[in-house]
């Protein structure tokens, strides 16, 4: 089969005629229609520190992914051929003591499809039962192709109530502008955000953004003055990982404002704790998705009229998969999917 391979130790990917993947007894073998491009993929291209001491080499990237059932082993039945489907990219180990509480999204020790095992930039995947996802009949495969990074925004959205709430988000990244969409069809009264890049900013107002700053060319003190809001944002949402679009959050927060942090430092930062404890804040970390209510949230949002379609800029055949990342490269563009029917 064709497949995205890390192929070697230095910056790229390479397109590679590989064998199709084993299927265990437990596993299903899926036949992947469409695949996102992610933030994380783009790190494994450009082989930074993080990924030199992560990802094995040779190994099939990617995790974005949606597909149809092809066949499953003698273990499994609740999957079919033909059922069209995704998987959540978090391996669990089932053993420790959240993931026998049936808490999984804690698990202390999760294998990543796509990073530690391996991924969906191919024709074929094979993954554990327990990861995989139907969709409903009929889904429009471009969004379940993306429902992972979905799930991150939907997690993190709704880790606080929403309604009639100030909203801040920082990061106009795919994630960021998602967050968006849901953060208005979940009931926020105003939904503020941040970015330094127009083309993101412009498509997070696409996605029903009620206020899209630069933080070059203004600030929220007066964004605030303007929406005739007088004690700061009830929730923030952290979607950037930049350390100055977190101060600027922690500035702009209400008393007793809630947090939720997915954006990723790449560095550890400095924040003034003063601030957190005076304005007696919470901060909560998010990572990944919860299993598997956040996949039961994105498919009932969905089903009742959230659209988050538009964040979904660029589209290639897998073999053009160098545009993509190239477009990614340069910040004008949402999500990039790739597809993977064209070697049919
Ligand atoms: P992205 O890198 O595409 O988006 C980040 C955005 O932040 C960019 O558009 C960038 O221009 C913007 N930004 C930079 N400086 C800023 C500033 N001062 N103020 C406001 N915005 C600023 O990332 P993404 O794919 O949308 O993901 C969002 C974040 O979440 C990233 O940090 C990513 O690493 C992280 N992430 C975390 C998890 C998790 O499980 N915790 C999962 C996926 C992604
Ligand atoms: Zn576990």
């Amino acid at each position: 089969m064709k497949a995205l391979v890390k192929a070697k130790a230095e910056p790229g990917l390479w397109l590679q005629d590989v064998p199709e993947p084993l299927v265990g007894i437990n596993d299903v073998l899926i036949k992947v229609h469409k695949t996102g491009i992610c933030g994380t993929d783009q790190h494994i291209y450009n082989w930074d520190a993080w990924a030199q001491k992560t990802i094995p080499v040779p190994m099939v990237v990617g995790h974005e992914f949606v597909g149809s059932v092809v066949s499953v082993g003698t273990n499994v039945n609740d999957f079919h051929p033909g059922e069209i489907v995704s998987a959540e990219g978090h391996v669990v180990c089932g053993r420790c003591r959240n993931c026998l509480a049936g808490r999984r999204h804690l698990c202390r020790d999760t294998v990543g499809i796509g990073v530690n095992r391996a991924g969906a930039f191919a024709q074929f995947i094979s993954v554990p039962m327990t990861n995989v996802w139907h969709h409903d009949p009929g889904v429009d495969e471009d969004v379940a192709s993306i429902f992972d990074p979905f799930g991150n925004a939907v997690h993190t959205a709704l880790s606080f109530d929403l309604l009639g709430e100030d909203v801040l988000i920082t990061g106009a990244g795919p994630i960021g502008v998602m967050a968006v969409a849901i953060a208005k069809h979940a009931g926020a009264r105003h939904v503020v955000i941040t970015d330094v890049n127009d083309y993101r900013l412009d498509l997070a107002k696409v996605l029903g953004a009620d206020v899209a700053l630069n933080v070059t060319r203004g600030n929220l003190a007066d964004v605030q003055k303007e929406l005739k809001m007088s004690e700061g944002f009830d929730v923030g949402l952290e979607m950037s990982g930049n350390p100055a679009a977190f101060r600027d959050m922690i500035d702009a927060m209400c008393h007793g404002g809630k947090i939720a942090m997915l954006g990723i430092p790449s560095e550890p930062m400095a924040i003034d704790w003063h601030k957190v404890i005076f304005s007696m804040l919470t901060i909560k970390g998010i990572y990944g998705r919860e299993m598997y209510e956040t996949w039961y949230k994105m498919n009932v949002l969905l089903e009742s009229g959230l659209n988050i379609r538009p964040v979904i800029t660029h589209r290639f055949g897998a073999d053009e998969f160098e545009e993509g990342f190239e477009v990614m490269r340069t910040g004008m563009s949402g999500k990039v999917v790739l597809d993977w029917t064209i070697f049919d």
